[in-house]
């Protein structure tokens, strides 16, 4: 009997045990995937209620009443915005001033292949769907209702503004405004400067500054200036450490204003279905457009790009990407890799600790140039145009619109529909209509946050896979520098900067 009570309370121990192993190990998934959890949380309940309001409820919502829905998104967005420039700057000239030159110069090229090849591929995939799928033989022009207006680009303009724009006059200036020639119509019958159209009606160029950040001049001024900075051994020592120590402080802001995105997330996403159009009518329109492009950006998202590391990296692609999610998901919501830079470095860093020195030099230049689903999308686009107008495109043709796809998304600025704004210079080089872009605009807003998506989900594998294939070169600045001063063997030289332990979202989780 006795023997039988010591058994029970042994089973009893062992039982009580366990629940508390369950509740320990539940409440630190809890807290390790917490913010993840918000934003899911956040995405579907935003969804839903706005679908519930859109189509549920006969309400119907002015303009006003969207921007108040919006509005609490909107602030979201700017805490977002207001760290681009301070971090790009800082990142880029830390990064770059922190490693010696051979090491930046092998982890440049290794971008550059992996930018240019993975956009390249994306542009090939796009051109094989829209082909195979053939949306535009299924649509009827006259059916599909135009949205907006679009302007007249000249192509060449268009390339002389995006160099015009990599080495900006003033980097003041740079930090506010875009350089942009646009075509305006002249009575001017001097035909030297004139393009004339089929209407007859003459255009002439002119160009001037516009009310845009110039990310990609500031960019390139913040990567020269980091590569000088690195040169100057002791000489450079006190600017080195304020962009060390400023790139910290950014990063610090950051780790505050991504507890804010679960909120933001909702609302924006809330007002964008209450704002939308009919999607019945929609989809009954340019219905099988929609489903090429997204088809195409998820085998490029989900096969090819974890394919490419795997190869690469040897470790699960998938549990890499889920270290990123956060960042995915605030593209998603905010349709901007730009706005979303601060969250994809943190998320790399703090979930899949990829070398600082690799997220700071790389997702900067990634989230400005490289845009996979962009390069995808502008060429489904033009092609889907050319079929709704029955217009055959040869080999040449073909060939051009991979090329121009891939410099139009090198030129998309990380911003919202930034890509269907470069999409026009892709139409007029194969002599497409360009006001066809109005066919598609109706869809823009959704597709482009899938594309965005992608964007950034390619710029974190590239970082991933950078830092594995540059890891010798960067142990060896390791090994260079005075190890004593560096705060760990990963942590990169932030001139003996102690990192403070802020918010931790994730201790070691993604070592695979
Ligand atoms: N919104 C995209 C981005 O920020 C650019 C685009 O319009 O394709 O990456």
């Amino acid at each position: 009997m006795e023997k039988q009570t010591e058994k029970n309370d042994v089973v009893d121990g062992d039982e009580r045990e366990r629940d508390i192993i369950v509740k320990e190990s539940f409440s630190i998934f809890i807290k390790k995937n917490l913010l993840i959890i918000l934003l899911l949380t956040a995405l579907v309940l935003g969804c839903s209620l706005g679908f519930i309001l859109r189509l549920a409820t006969d309400i119907e919502f002015t303009d006003d009443q969207v921007e108040y829905i919006l509005f609490p998104g909107v602030l979201f967005l700017n805490m977002l915005k207001v760290l681009i420039i301070p971090l790009i700057v800082s990142s880029l000239i830390s990064g770059m001033a922190n490693l010696d030159q051979q090491a930046s110069g092998k982890l440049g090229a290794r971008a550059v292949i992996y930018y240019f090849s993975t956009t390249a591929i994306a542009v090939i995939l796009g051109i094989i769907m829209v082909v195979t799928i053939q949306p535009g033989n299924v649509a009827d022009d006259e059916d599909i209702d135009r949205i907006g207006t679009s302007e007249p680009v000249d192509t060449a303009d268009a390339f002389m503004d995006l160099l015009r724009n990599i080495f900006p006059p003033n980097i003041v200036e740079a930090c506010l405004k875009t350089y942009k020639t646009r075509q305006v119509e002249t009575d001017d019958m001097d035909m030297d400067d004139m393009n004339e159209t089929e209407e007859a009606v003459m255009y002439k160029s002119v160009g001037g500054f516009e009310d845009k950040s110039n990310i990609l001049g500031i960019v390139v001024f913040s990567v020269a200036f980091g590569i000088v900075l690195g040169r100057m051994k002791e000489g450079g020592d006190p600017l080195r450490a304020f962009f060390n120590s400023l790139n910290e402080a950014v990063m610090q802001l950051v780790k505050i204003v991504i507890w804010v995105s679960p909120i933001g997330i909702f609302f924006l996403i809330m007002g964008k279905i209450i704002e939308m159009d009919d999607w019945a009518k929609m989809f009954s329109q340019i219905g099988m457009y929609m489903v090429t492009v997204i088809a195409g950006l998820s085998i490029h998202g989900i096969i090819i790009l974890p394919l490419i590391y795997f190869v690469c990296v040897r470790k699960n692609p998938y549990r890499f990407l889920s270290g990123v999610t956060p960042a995915l998901m605030t593209a998603f919501g905010t349709a901007s890799s730009s706005a979303t830079l601060p969250l994809t470095i943190n998320c790399l860093e703090e979930h899949n600790h990829v070398d600082k020195r690799v997220t700071r030099f790389v997702l900067p230049i990634g989230a400005t140039i490289n845009m996979d689903g962009t390069a995808l999308y502008e060429a489904v686009a033009a092609i889907f145009i050319a079929q709704v107008n029955g217009i055959d495109l040869d080999f040449k043709d073909i060939i051009t619109i991979s090329i121009t796809a891939t410099l139009a998304s090198v030129g998309a600025a990380g911003v919202p529909q930034a890509g269907l704004v470069t999409m026009v210079i892709v139409l007029n080089a194969v002599g497409l209509p360009a006001e066809d872009v109005t066919l598609i605009l109706v869809i823009d807003w959704f597709l482009d946050r899938i594309r965005t998506t992608v964007n950034v989900e390619g710029d974190s594998f590239g970082a991933g896979i950078i830092a594995h294939l540059c890891r010798k070169d960067l142990a060896s600045v390791d090994a260079a520098t005075d190890v004593d001063k560096l705060p760990s063997k990963h942590e990169y030289t932030n001139g003996g900067y102690d990192e403070p332990t802020f918010i931790n979202l994730d201790d070691d989780d993604t070592k695979f």
